[in-house]
């Protein structure tokens, strides 16, 4: 009977623990791979001292539906391949949140063993767990183990092995009646689908799950008998599934988990006591953000950053920084002798006096001696003074004569000078003579734009360590459970925040992460408000217009954060008032986990994967839009001649004339610049892509007041490509879709309007007929925030 070679697969939440015991039971004895078409890892070992059982780790989830690669690979192995046995691994300390996998799991027709880990945590807290009770209930054996400290891990696989041998599948989660019944009346309709996955495929097709509706094609009164229920049970059939199993959960664990004698404080209560305290929560939350933001954009972000875009990706920088300061002074006396003549310093001075933008900050630079703020603020404001007055306080000539001159210090003259990566590859180019065109195509158009958007890595890097911290260590539960008492004031959910959470990574598992709200109407609202707080995509527009604009001021990145904060919670008010959305929220309950201190893998391993999706997107879609910008900055109309010119200004290029017939949209929000326009159209195929345009174009000409205009419309407008397929794919409906991007740019227009004319009243830019429109619309949402509840809406929630 031994000669049947058996494969179990070991499946689990992420973090229950699932390849520290995958090591443990297979030694060093695995294989790596990837699954067949897809990039998610695959790892097989042979069980130790069992030549004929194979272990299948399979990739850490918390659910079997459809929608991440995780998911729909776990399910077809299981499905597809299927496996002899299961080993299921649920955090024993969480095991609310880990029976859910459970539950599906057990659907399968599988033999299954659950593995209850991280015993020694549960012990040390005084816990106790009735495995016999809990074996009982979820029908399946259920062995206690440590996978790290090696308890119970053996007797764990002689038990997946024996079950597996045996054959015998575990009972699945028994629903209420009313549930129970549906799903019979669905399960005779569904002839020629095999016994043991008779459970799961009618659980599938009640969900309408998109994967096995296409495989299945089930019959056409199945859809009338989901429809009859869902109206039943005033609520989407998936909500109702996912209510069936926490509601069997609940039940299951009565009595089997009993915490230890309660009224004593743990560290982590009493750690607790102030972070969620009624009025010191906020403002820790805040100053925490406030300092996340403030090292990772202003202090270790801009050092990096500034390296990355001046050095690697400029003219190079001296390795490990020797040599600088002699270099620095060399060319601050070169400087002094060539550049700021008393001709240039007088034209300086007068251009201040006319109030030209920026001489002052020329003239600045020129008296501390400081030739890098000189060329910073030339660079910059340069051309205002070109403009001006036919030439009168020009200072190019000279300025651009005596860089051009002999004698000009050399970095290689002061230490040892790396070259950038554009002088590298120009110097090859040159080498092997390509023409100007692919020149121009691989160091303006590639380089160019593929470096802007990758010099910012370094700093999303920094704060994805900073919120994989807060997030392993335990934090950002308890942000949820002190919002969800901020949101409830407001009428809304604070389940509603843990798509926000997530959403400051990527706005994508952000909106896919409001399927845990079971209400549709508030699951419909969180997708429309999750993308306003900013992903890691939208950190470098924040990051560019703070260091552009504001001298890198720090309280930028945090007001941008609190502007994207502002936005959900007076949409939500909003949008709770109108009839649409009203509705008493869903209660909130959540098991917040003891504080621990995260490894220093897990931590590392969330911020590459952040980080690591980030540059793939910058070598694909924005590699291929940068190429697309720059082709349509240098084509355009020479003396009326359409074609090539790597000269062409901005307005008479392909680009300019795309962008000028646009531009006019954004002339109420300051920016009815050309280079802004483009950004933002850009920015709906990738956010990283707005820094992509300003590095290509090169930056000039935003007032701060537009600049910051700039930033808020970009930041509240309708997400990427890819967020607004996640928004259409979790609102399963066109019209809705549409109604969520309108909103958004609707409420990204009314915002940077206000912004601007407003900012307009101080900064003496501002018109009388914008100022009042900005009142009015300020008043118009004081209005929808502050009118009484739609009576029709406290009826209706009553009776619900
Ligand atoms: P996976 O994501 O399911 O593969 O989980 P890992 O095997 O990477 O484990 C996640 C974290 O839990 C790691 O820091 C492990 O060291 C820790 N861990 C795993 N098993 C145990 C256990 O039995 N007790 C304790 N205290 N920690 C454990
Ligand atoms: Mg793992």
């Amino acid at each position: 009977m031994a000669d049947k070679k058996i494969t179990i697969a070991l499946a689990g939440n992420p973090n229950s623990g699932k390849t520290t015991l995958f090591n443990t039971l297979t030694g060093s004895n695995q294989f790596v791979g990837n699954w067949p078409g897809v990039t998610v890892e695959k790892k097989e070992g042979r069980l130790k001292k069992h030549d004929d059982v194979m272990i299948e780790d399979l990739p850490g989830i918390y659910s079997l539906s459809p929608y991440t690669m995780e998911e729909v690979v776990s399910r077809n192995f299981l499905i597809d391949e299927k496996p002899d046995g299961i080993l299921n691994i649920v955090d024993g300390t969480n095991l609310e949140r880990n029976l859910y996998l459970t539950t599906q799991l057990s659907e399968l027709g599988i033999p299954m063993v659950v593995a209850v880990n991280m015993l020694d945590l549960v012990e040390k807290n005084g816990d106790t767990i009735n495995l016999d009770k809990l074996s009982s209930v979820i029908g399946c054996p259920v062995v206690a183990i440590s996978a790290l400290k090696g308890t119970n891990v053996a007797e764990a696989a002689e038990k997946a092995v024996a079950a597996a041998r045996s054959g015998k599948a575990p009972k699945p989660a028994a629903f209420s009646a009313d549930t129970e019944a549906v799903l019979q009346k669905i399960a005779d309709l569904l002839p020629g689908v095999p016994e043991s996955l008779k459970r799961w495929y009618t659980i599938k097709v009640f969900e309408r799950d998109d994967k096995v509706m296409a495989r299945l094609n089930p019959d056409s009164r199945i859809s009338d008998i989901i429809k009859a229920a869902e109206t039943a049970a005033d609520d989407d059939s998936e909500s109702i599934v996912t209510n069936e199993r926490y509601e069997f959960i609940t039940r299951s664990l009565q009595g089997v988990y009993s915490k230890k004698g309660a009224g004593e404080l743990s560290v982590s209560d009493r750690i607790d006591k102030i972070v969620t305290n009624r009025w010191l929560a906020l403002p820790i939350f805040f100053v925490i953000m406030w300092l996340v933001y403030y090292v990772s954009v202003t202090t270790v972000g801009t050092w990096v950053t500034d390296w990355t875009n001046d050095g690697l990706f400029g003219d190079g920088y001296f390795l490990f920084g020797n040599g600088r300061e002699q270099y620095d002074e060399a060319m601050n006396g070169y400087y002094a002798e060539n550049i700021w003549t008393d001709e240039v310093i007088a034209n300086v001075d007068k251009a201040v006096e006319a109030g030209v933008p920026g001489a002052d900050e020329i003239q600045a630079a020129i008296a501390e001696e400081d030739y890098g703020a000189f060329d910073e603020a030339y660079e910059f404001y340069g051309v205002e003074l070109d403009e001006k007055e036919n030439g009168v306080y020009s200072i190019s000539e000279t300025v651009d004569a005596a860089l051009e001159a002999e004698g000009v210090p050399a970095p290689e003259d002061f230490g040892t000078w790396v070259k950038g990566v554009p002088v590298i590859v120009e110097g090859f180019l040159d080498g092997i003579g390509v023409n100007d065109f692919l020149k121009g195509l691989i160091i303006d158009g590639i380089i160019g734009g593929v470096g802007a958007v990758l010099g910012f890595v370094p700093q999303m890097l920094v704060l994805f360590l900073f919120l994989a911290f807060l997030e392993s260590c335990g934090y950002m539960a308890r942000i949820a459970f002190v919002m969800d008492r901020l949101f409830r004031k407001f009428g809304l959910s604070g389940k509603s925040f843990i798509p926000v959470l997530i959403g400051t990574g990527c706005g994508v598992p952000g909106v896919m992460a409001s399927r845990t709200i079971e209400n549709e109407r508030d699951r419909r609202m969180t997708i429309m408000t999750t993308t306003f707080i900013p992903c890691g995509a939208k950190l470098p527009i924040i990051a560019m217009i703070a260091t552009a604009l504001f001298h890198g001021a720090a309280w930028v990145a945090t007001s941008a954060y609190f502007l994207g904060m502002a936005a959900i919670i007076v949409s939500g008010i909003i949008l709770k008032k109108t009839k649409m959305f009203a509705g008493e929220p869903a209660p909130f309950v959540m098991e917040l986990p003891a504080y621990h201190w995260p490894t220093v893998s897990n931590i590392l391993r969330s911020t590459w994967e952040r980080g690591w999706s980030f540059i793939k997107k910058a070598g694909t879609i924005i590699l291929l839009s940068s190429i697309v910008i720059w082709l349509g900055s240098t084509f355009g109309w020479t003396d009326g001649a359409f074609g090539w010119n790597p000269d062409l200004e901005l307005e008479e290029s392909v680009l300019g004339a795309i962008g000028n017939a646009v531009k006019w949209i954004f002339a109420p929000l300051g920016f009815d610049n050309i280079k802004a326009t483009i950004a933002t159209v850009m920015g709906l195929v990738a956010k990283e892509e707005v820094v992509g345009v300003f590095g290509v174009l090169d930056f000039e000409g935003l007032t701060p007041l537009a600049g910051y205009s700039f930033l808020a419309f970009n930041l509240l407008c309708a997400p990427c490509f890819a967020a607004i397929g996640a928004i259409r794919r979790e609102m399963n409906n066109a019209k809705w879709t549409w109604f969520a991007i309108g909103y958004q740019c609707l409420l990204a227009y009314v915002v940077a309007f206000i912004i601007y004319q407003i900012g307009g009243v101080f900064t003496g830019t501002g018109n009388v007929i914008g100022m009042i429109v900005a009142l009015a619309l300020i008043a118009g949402i004081g209005w929808l925030l502050f009118r009484p509840y739609k009576e029709a809406a406290r009826l209706e929630s009553i009776t619900a």
